[in-house]
Order: structure tokens, then sequence, then C-alpha cells
């Protein structure tokens, strides 16, 4: 059912998926529908959940209480082009949590990020931006870059300007060194910084305390500014976020996935003198048909209100750190060449024997073993992250159950290496 679809959808999207990483091989799946930590696809199989829409379904699929609201909200209309009393709410409750004055909401993760970008170079009216490799901020030319032979960014698509990227450095992650360096050179132009706190698009790097430490430093220094893109790890903590886990702070934050409860959002936000600078108070241009859109609004607010109300965050991690002690038991007693990361709502294992701190390292991991255990997960019931560079996320709703089967497949997967 799902190749025979696979077929037809390779005639209507350029390689039959509206989305790269959806493409699993021989074919992607086609889904009938979700609930809780299940996924079930056209070809009738009920698998567990640990890609979770790549991050957003913190409760799992269809939380039966943000459902029946969303149900009834749908009643009201769904965008109006004016202003809700729900996105006021929704601002309030996530600056409870993260460092911001003032926000806007907007589309996507891709979208915040490109807006946290041109309001810093606004507010400072100065071009270059640093990020890290092996971070992902979203499909924006600016960020769309990979390493050069010098710190400057190279378009890392055709279709990206030269021209886009040469204000963006890329540096190695987790590298103090070399950020204090890339800083000092290059002090006079430079808006800012953007980095992931906990990167979680190069598989799952946990970075030295030390390092999240000097990014706020060199920018309090050098007169830089600081932006956390919190997409992923917002309301994945138990902290809530990366900079409350951290207690480093920084001046400007993107969100997305989790706080639109599996609808299409984002936010960026932080300081007022730099937000303020945002039309229509200020200069710096962002508008959008569909900026907080009342249904992904309701949807982000119900889903916070059900996180508060039944510690759903706190459960979700739990179950991800069972399954992360579980896999680093079963990696040392099968004595296998394997790494496993584990942090918050989020584990990955990574086939290589040498640590992984950066994108380098994650590089040199057996990628192709990742794909047979993967594929060795699916066929015993369980979906993980499709690739080596990707994270497992887990949910309220994943239960005793599911963490029983997990381990069992997963012990069975390892041991066929
Ligand atoms: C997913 C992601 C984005 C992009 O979000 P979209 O909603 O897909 O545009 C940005 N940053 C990080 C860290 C992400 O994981």
């Amino acid at each position: 059912m799902s190749f025979e679809l696979y077929k037809r959808a390779l005639k209507s999207f350029p390689g039959g998926v509206n989305s790269p990483a959806r493409l699993l091989k021989p074919y992607p799946l086609y889904v009938k529908g979700a609930k809780g930590s299940r996924l079930k696809t056209l070809d009738e199989k009920e698998l567990i959940d640990y890609c979770l829409a790549f991050g957003p379904l913190i409760l799992g699929s269809a939380n039966d209480y943000v459902t029946e609201e969303i149900k009834e909200r749908l009643e009201l209309g769904w965008i109006y082009g004016l202003c809700t009393e729900e996105e006021i709410l929704l601002a309030e409750k996530i600056k409870k949590y993260f460092n911001m004055d003032l926000l806007r909401f907007v589309n996507s993760g891709a979208e915040a990020s490109m807006n946290a970008i041109r309001a810093i170079r606004g507010y400072k009216g100065k071009r270059k931006i640093i990020m890290f490799e092996g971070n992902y901020h979203g499909s924006y030319d600016d960020l769309l870059v990979k390493a050069g032979s010098s710190m400057v960014g190279l378009p890392s698509s055709l279709g990206v300007l030269e021209d886009s990227t040469k204000n963006t450095l890329v540096l190695i992650y987790n590298d103090v060194e070399g950020l204090i360096k890339a800083v000092r050179e290059n002090k006079e132009d430079l808006a800012g910084i953007i980095v992931e706190p906990i990167a979680c698009n190069m598989g799952l790097v946990i970075p030295d305390f030390e390092f999240i430490k000097a990014l706020r430093e060199v920018c309090d220094s050098y007169d830089a500014l600081l932006i956390f893109d919190e997409i992923v790890t917002g309301f994945r903590m138990r902290e809530y976020s990366a900079q409350n886990f951290f207690k480093v702070y920084p001046d400007l934050t993107t969100l997305g996935k989790v706080i639109g409860g599996g609808f299409p959002i984002g936010v960026f936000g932080g300081k007022e003198e730099i937000m303020k600078k945002i039309s229509p108070q200020g200069n710096v241009h962002n508008a959008g048909t569909f900026n907080a859109h009342p249904i992904s609004i309701y949807a982000g607010l119900k889903t916070l209100e059900y996180i508060e109300k039944f510690n759903a965050i706190d459960k979700a991690c739990n179950f991800a750190y069972n399954i992360g002690r579980n896999l680093v038991k079963m990696v040392q007693d099968f004595g296998l060449e394997a790494r496993v990361n584990h942090i918050a709502s989020m584990f990955q294992i990574f086939f290589t024997k040498g640590e992984i701190r950066n994108f380098s390292d994650v590089k040199r991991c057996d990628s192709e073993k990742y794909l047979r255990f993967h594929g060795e997960m699916m066929k015993k019931g369980v979906y993980l992250a499709p690739s080596q560079f990707e994270t497992n996320f887990t949910s309220s709703a994943h239960n005793e159950i599911d963490l029983e089967l997990t381990l069992k497949a997963m012990e069975e997967a390892l041991r066929l290496k």
C-alpha cells in the first residue's frame, strides 16, 4: 500500500515527499492515524513512535483533552486577520519560562530564525552572524551554510547565493577557543551568535557547560547578541527550557515545535530594546497572514496547560532516561562500538567508538549501521528517528508496555550486530 502510494507520489512531488527527512528507504510510510505513542500506517502496521513528527508531540498524538478543546474551538472560526485573547495567554505562559519581554508569533521555526537574525542585525546595524556546524535553524538562506576552508560559510544548497552566506561564520560546536578567536577577529561587524543550546540536529549532542557559559561571556565582552534556538528544547526539558537548565540566558530565543501543540508555529522574542525594533513598533519588518494562527495558538495553549497540570514533561523525561540508561547498559554488556547520548526527553545511539562532541564526530559514525538498526527496529514495531543525524523523542503518552517492547526490540536488534 505505502509502496503503491509512493509510486504515485513521485509523479506529484520532488522525490515523492514534501520534506526530505520523510523519505525512508525503500519507500516512505503513509500514515492512517496516530494516537498516544502509536502510529498506524496504511499497511496496518502499528509502530511505537520515537520520531514524534521530529519533536512537537510532547503529549503524543491526539491527546484527548487537547483534541476535545480544539474541536470546540473550531466552531468559532479559525482565522480572522484580527487579534485574539488566546495569543496573549500563550505569550504570558511562554514568558514564564523564557527570558523574553516581547515576542512575535510566526509560522515555523525557519521563520523564527530568519526574523531573529533580522532583528539583531537591524538592532545592531551589523552584518555578521556566527553559527555552528551541525546546528540546524530551518530552511533559511543565510543559515543554509556549510563550513568552508576559512570560517566563512559556503552555501549548502544550490540556489543559495554566496552573498547570503558570506556574512555567516561557521564554527565547531563545543570549541571554546575557536569561539573566542572568531568573535575577537570579527567583533567590528558581528551582530551575534545563533546556537542550539543542546544540539538536536546532528543526533543528540550535549554541550559542555563551559561552552554555553563562554557563549554568554564572549557576547558580553565583545558587544554581540546571543540567540538560543530552543525550537526543540523549548518545553522538552524538566526546567522547560535549556536556558533555565543551564541558567545561562540569551538576548533572543526562538521557539517552535511543542509550543504549537503539533500545529504550525514559530516564535522569536527576547529583550525589549531589541524586540521593540520589530514592526509596527519599529522598522525591522515582520508580518504574516497566518501569524498567531488561532488554532495553533489554542492547541499550544491547551498543550501547555496540560503539561503544567499533569507534569507531562517529567513523564516524557523519565521515559527517555529509562531508555537511555538501558541502552548504555546494552552497549556495555554486548561490547558494542557505540555511544549513547540522552538528556531530558531525548536519546540517541551512535555507532562509533569515539566521543560525540561535534559534527565531525557524528560524521565519523557508521550511519549505514544505524539505518540497519532502524530497519530492524521497525520490523519489531518501533519507529526510531530515521537517521543517525536525527534525535529520538519521548512523550508523556509512552507507557510501561512501550518501554518493555522497545527495550526487548533494542536488545534483539543490537545483538544482531
Ligand atoms: C525543526 C527545527 C527548526 C526549524 O523549524 P521548522 O518549523 O521546521 O521550520 C529550527 N531549529 C531547530 C533546532 C529545529 O530542530
